[in-house]
């Protein structure tokens, strides 16, 4: 069985590592096509160089995320590999490309079913056209499932778990390990406040952007945050003066998420890696698609307002009861499974 994986940013290099491990084991020969929507070293090679991913058998480097210029390259691809399936991850412009570029090759979607319900954001309309033409969708979790069931999404539902859940099982542990970035850094674990902020609405509505830092400025903690190249940029354009380093790779990110006090994102993946290293989140964003972390305590929302993101940081604790939440970090070797035939 053969199987092509599009990835072309960050959290796809994230998920697609533990699966490209579980993939080998279950004998299943995997292309990887990446479509460069990330192209900078630190948001890319990086996480081949760490994570020992499958060399790329087609780099496109695109350099957009325009997926009408990414679907024709991989659309060639798909026509020279002639693969059983087209695999997909998540709700960026390069999964809605692949699963558009597909063709008559069945697509399989990697975290499927996730709704934040903002149909303003641009990754909850690519979920949606995604989960549409997907054959197998694989859901992190039941709610997911039962999402797609009442949207009456067609094709094959299984519940796996969530591949970023693998990824940080087998890669915190040796981040904490072997990192040495809270020292470089100087700060001490359980001492400082880790922020990341990159989505579109925070970072290119200045307003929002001005008062998340407005808030991020007023946190008598030290606070970590390392800046998306796009924030990076939108910090210069607006003149905000707050200490940023480079966005880092996955280990050295790990070691600081899972030691910090609090983290405070508008992340996707982090919020859910939070969870797991049993750090509280706030995230600065009016909706989520996680919303069992909400819902278990863990994670607060809170609006591009400065007092408000204060208070949250301040006050931000773990319950004491925390459910398991989207599997157990062996998704990935159920993705491998899913893959194969059912027998009739
Ligand atoms: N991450 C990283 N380095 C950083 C910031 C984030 O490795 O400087 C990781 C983080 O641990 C998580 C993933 O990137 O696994 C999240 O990606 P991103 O926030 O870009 O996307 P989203 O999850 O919002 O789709």
């Amino acid at each position: 069985m053969r199987v092509l994986s599009v990835v072309g940013n960050r959290p796809q290099f994230i998920k697609s590592g533990p699966l490209s491990i579980a993939l080998r084991e279950a004998g299943i020969d995997e292309v990887v096509v990446h479509t460069g929507q990330h192209y900078d070293r630190e948001l890319s090679q990086v996480f081949f160089d760490e994570l020992g991913l499958a060399e790329p058998r087609y780099r496109l480097d695109l350099h957009t995320a325009d997926p009408a210029a990414m679907e024709p390259a991989i659309a060639e691809a798909v026509a020279r590999e002639r693969p059983d399936w087209v695999l997909v991850f998540g709700d960026t412009n390069t999964t809605l490309a692949g699963a558009q570029a597909a063709g008559d090759v069945p697509v399989a979607h990697v975290e499927a079913g996730l709704r934040s319900f903002d149909l303003s954001m641009p990754e909850e309309r690519n979920r949606i056209a995604v989960d549409r033409v997907a054959e197998l969708l694989l859901c992190p979790d039941e709610r997911s499932a039962a999402q797609l069931e009442a949207e009456g999404a067609p094709g094959r539902r299984e519940v796996v778990g969530d591949v970023m859940a693998d990824a940080a099982r087998i890669f915190g542990p040796l981040a904490r390990g072997r990192s040495e970035i809270l020292g470089r850094l100087g700060v001490e674990p359980g001492r400082y406040v880790l922020a990341t902020l990159h989505r579109e609405a925070n970072v290119t509505q200045v307003d929002r952007l001005r008062e998340l830092v407005a808030g991020l400025e007023r946190i008598e903690e030290p606070v970590v945050f390392p800046a998306h190249p796009r924030t990076r940029a939108e910090l210069e354009r607006i003149g905000a003066r707050i200490p940023t380093v480079d966005p880092l790779g996955y280990l050295d990110f790990a070691a600081l998420a899972s030691q910090a006090r609090v983290i405070v994102t508008d992340s996707g993946g982090l919020q859910k890696e939070a969870y797991w290293y049993g750090i509280p989140c706030v995230t600065a964003r009016p909706s989520t698609e996680w919303v069992d972390t909400v819902e278990a305590g863990a994670n607060v929302l809170v609006d591009a307002d400065p007092d408000e993101l204060v208070r949250a940081v301040e006050a931000a604790h773990m319950p004491e009861r925390r459910p398991q939440l989207y599997g157990d970090g062996h998704a990935s070797e159920r993705v491998a499974a899913a893959l194969y035939p059912r027998r009739p």
